[in-house]
């Protein structure tokens, strides 16, 4: 967890709404929106619920805690950077808050991720202004 190293992995677009997530990514804050009509928290940042249709949300901090709720495995790489990562397992975490995220889970080969497995966000800097939220196994 060094920014120092070359990191040749591909980037999120940090524009518009995501630029805000991923500014408190950087400050390893994993933040949300939440609607302050009824309470709904939602990711990917977009501007209305999709429960109630409000437009009035602000930013809230998550727990940072998440069972593991489905991923895949990928047995060839879909990018050359990926070459020397195969197999590895793209996850979708389900946050406490009810946000599903697509990320990373690290520490856990393949064959060791779970359905309902609990992880916990844990920020990997990989260049001087993005820090990804990837998950650990959490106890
Ligand atoms: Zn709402």
């Amino acid at each position: 967890m060094t920014a120092s190293r070359s990191y040749k992995m591909p980037l999120p677009r940090t524009g518009g709404m995501s630029a805000e997530f991923y500014r408190f990514c950087r400050q390893h804050e994993l933040r949300f929106q939440r609607c302050t009509e009824c309470g709904t928290w939602r990711h990917i940042p977009r501007d209305m619920c999709a429960k109630c249709g409000s437009f009035k949300w602000q930013w809230e901090r998550s727990s940072g805690k998440g069972k593991v709720f489905s991923w895949t495995t990928a047995t060839q790489p879909m990018l050359p950077q990926f070459a020397d990562q195969v197999p590895y397992s793209p996850v979708i975490v389900e946050l406490d808050e009810g946000v599903r995220m697509v990320t990373w889970v690290t520490g856990v080969t393949p064959d060791e991720l779970r359905l309902g497995m609990p992880v916990e966000v844990a920020f990997d800097d990989v260049t001087a202004e993005i820090s990804l939220p990837r998950f650990r196994r959490a106890a």
